[in-house]
């Protein structure tokens, strides 16, 4: 399943964001075949739809989408040179499909800082700049190798151009991913190259209980990394909360003026930068959220519940969610209001579906 790294300076609150990560886990029961390797937590994706068709159809089994983090060891300077855990870390983050990026800007005394001070512009500069080089020096491995193959016509031109136009963009400090947002470069014209740059990224500062209430300081970070997501929290707050029961969470969570805490917005955010969504089933047995990659038809989809239900796809009946909840989960009612859609081999998926595939055997 597609994954998020987890990197960032030592010191920044990488491993308290991932502990509350995963001690937020409440999957292991719904995923005994996912063997869970300690530096990867799975993360249920918040979906507020699904205790809602719970009650409809009535069962109490509830089974979510969910986001993959790994934990990647920390950053140092010249990690792409070999410096610290340098190449181990750099093979952890080419196999992530997306990148977050864990920034601090907590200041306390007590917690020393690698560079002497908190600054956050400073650390994003050190990170990127070692992603950065670790990938020129991918592009320099490959140049000899491509410019033969170019000349013994093995590879298209436009390719050769598009590889230095990446060595161009990293040599000036940008990474693939910003420069591909600001239309400089296609990413797919590259894909085979593997970039770390060229993953997506998301930003997560770690502030402080002041700084998560001041909107103008935000929107000032949010600002210097955009167009890439920025997410702000307080990583001793969310692992704090981790250890409350749910109903003491909401309480500590408004008591603080929030309405969803930070973990449950780095999922859904995860989740959409990974080009992931859900369609929904919604049955007697369960209701369950199935993730898919955005744009799937409908027997690509049918083939993430069963192979079987791939190959022997015939249609999909298809109830919006607002429509399913408005009929009170009946299906007399549905189909009486003519909501129920029968829908083919090409049709796009879209968020909210629920589905019923039929197929042959
Ligand atoms: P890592 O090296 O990036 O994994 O950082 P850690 O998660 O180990 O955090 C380093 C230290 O900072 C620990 O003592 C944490 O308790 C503390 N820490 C983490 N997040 C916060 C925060 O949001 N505020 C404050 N004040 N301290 C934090």
């Amino acid at each position: 399943s597609l994954t998020i790294g987890i990197v960032g300076l030592p010191n920044v609150g990488k491993s308290t964001l991932f502990n509350a990560l995963t001690r937020n886990n409440v999957l292991a029961e719904n995923y005994p075949f996912a063997t869970i390797e300690p530096n990867t937590g799975i993360v249920p994706l918040p979906d507020k739809r699904l205790p809602v068709l719970a009650k409809l159809v009535h069962t109490e089994k509830i089974i979510p989408a969910t986001v993959t983090f790994v934990d990647i060891a920390g950053i140092v300077k010249g990690a792409s040179q070999g410096e610290g855990l340098g190449n181990k870390f750099l093979a952890n983050i080419r196999e992530a499909d997306a990148i977050c990026e864990v920034v601090r800007t907590f200041v306390d005394d007590d917690i020393v800082h690698v560079n002497g001070k908190v600054d956050p512009a400073d650390d994003i500069d050190t990170i990127n700049t070692e992603l950065i080089l670790a990938d020129l020096q991918t592009i320099e491995n490959a140049l000899p190798k491509l410019e033969k193959d170019l000349r013994g016509k093995k590879v298209s031109g436009e390719y050769v151009a598009a590889v230095n136009e990446a060595k161009t963009i990293l040599e000036a400090g940008e990474t693939i991913d910003h420069a591909a947002a600001a239309g400089k470069i296609d990413k797919n014209a590259i894909y085979d190259l593997h970039l770390m740059t060229a993953k997506p990224f998301i930003y997560v500062f770690n502030v402080d209980d002041n700084e998560l209430q001041d909107d103008a300081a935000k929107k000032k970070l949010a600002d210097s990394v955009a167009p890439a997501k920025a997410i702000f929290l307080n990583a001793q707050f969310e692992a704090d909360l981790t250890e409350l029961d749910e109903d003491d969470a909401r309480e500590m969570l408004a008591d603080a003026g929030l309405d969803e805490s930070g973990l449950d917005q780095l999922a859904r955010v995860g989740f959409d930068v990974l080009g992931l969504q859900t369609f929904l089933t919604a049955g007697e047995k369960e209701v369950r959220a199935w993730q898919i990659h955005q744009g799937w038809t409908a027997p690509q989809a049918a083939g993430v519940i069963h192979t079987d239900f791939e190959k022997g796809f015939i249609k999909a009946e298809i109830v919006s969610y607002d429509d399913f909840v408005a009929a009170e989960g009946s299906m007399t009612k549905i189909k009486d209001a003519g909501k129920l859609r029968l829908e083919g081999r090409d049709y796009i998926m879209q968020d909210g579906d629920i589905v019923e595939f039929k197929f042959n055997v």
